[in-house]
């Protein structure tokens, strides 16, 4: 079922997309050669829980063990934090990010590059960026959510680049994976209307080479089949009136 937020809910899932902000660029802050993702996470959750009413929306959902999920390089989601995990001079960081705020979520997604990375690298993120500015721009009332995913899916292949298919955005509010799913492929008028009032999180995951993936023995990163470099940005918004741009619920103050 999609459900309809109220501009009340809509409000706090703003307010929580400012902490979600907030956290991305505290840990934006942090990234660098010799940092381990389990110190970026630690710093996310204890950031997350200074808010009032405020808690990590990953950890314990799905069993998902941390509040960040960090990905690099390869790896495309749900990287697991680790001690062991040291950030090197030229990888990519993907950092998912949820927050749950007086009963709604809110998520954003952003990768980073661990100092000067190739040009390939900066090329994706670049093109992965812009592929989400496409989807937002997709994003408004009395279209379809194929209309979101055939713009995301054009900039990221008009670039040589693939979208994961397996792997989509999603309708959020009191659950943080509501209906409709967002894919980051498909067709100009398919698939659900969107609405005023309908809160999503659009998020293509951008790969360098082919689109397959398969998930490590830990059950969780996700990777590309080739090896390849992924990038992963995603905002959460509000679709507006009228055919009214989105607000974007992920932005800070
Ligand atoms: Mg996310
Ligand atoms: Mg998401």
């Amino acid at each position: 079922m999609i459900t309809i937020k109220s501009p009340r809910e809509i409000e706090t899932m703003a307010a929580a997309g400012r902490i979600v902000a907030a956290t991305l660029a505290l840990v934006a802050q942090h990234v660098a050669p010799g940092v381990s993702t389990e110190h970026l996470d630690r710093l996310a959750e204890e950031f997350i829980r200074s808010h009032p009413g405020a808690r990590p929306s990953f950890k314990g959902l799905y069993d998902f063990p941390a509040t960040l999920c960090t990905s690099i390089n390869d790896e495309i989601v749900h990287g697991i934090p680790s001690p062991k995990r040291i950030l090197t001079e030229g990888d990519l960081l993907s950092v998912d990010v949820g927050v749950w705020l007086d009963g709604l979520h809110a998520d954003s997604a952003a990768t980073f590059p661990v100092g000067p990375v190739s040009a390939a690298a900066e090329q994706l993120l670049r093109v992965t960026q812009a592929a989400l500015q496409a989807g937002l721009g997709q994003a408004r009332a009395g279209n379809h959510v194929g209309d979101i995913g055939s713009a995301v899916q054009q900039v990221a292949e008009t670039a040589g680049f693939s979208v994961v298919r397996e792997l989509v955005g999603h309708g959020i509010g009191s659950s943080f994976h509501e209906e409709p799913q967002v894919p980051n492929y498909g067709k100009p008028k398919r698939g659900p209307r969107l609405v005023a009032g309908m809160t999503i999180a659009i998020e293509p995951m951008v790969n360098v080479g082919a689109p397959e993936i398969r998930t490590l023995d830990d059950k969780w990163t996700v990777v590309t089949v080739d090896g390849s470099l992924s990038a992963h940005f995603e905002h959460t918004v509000a679709i507006g009136q009228n055919g009214a741009p989105p607000r974007i619920l992920t932005l800070a103050d």
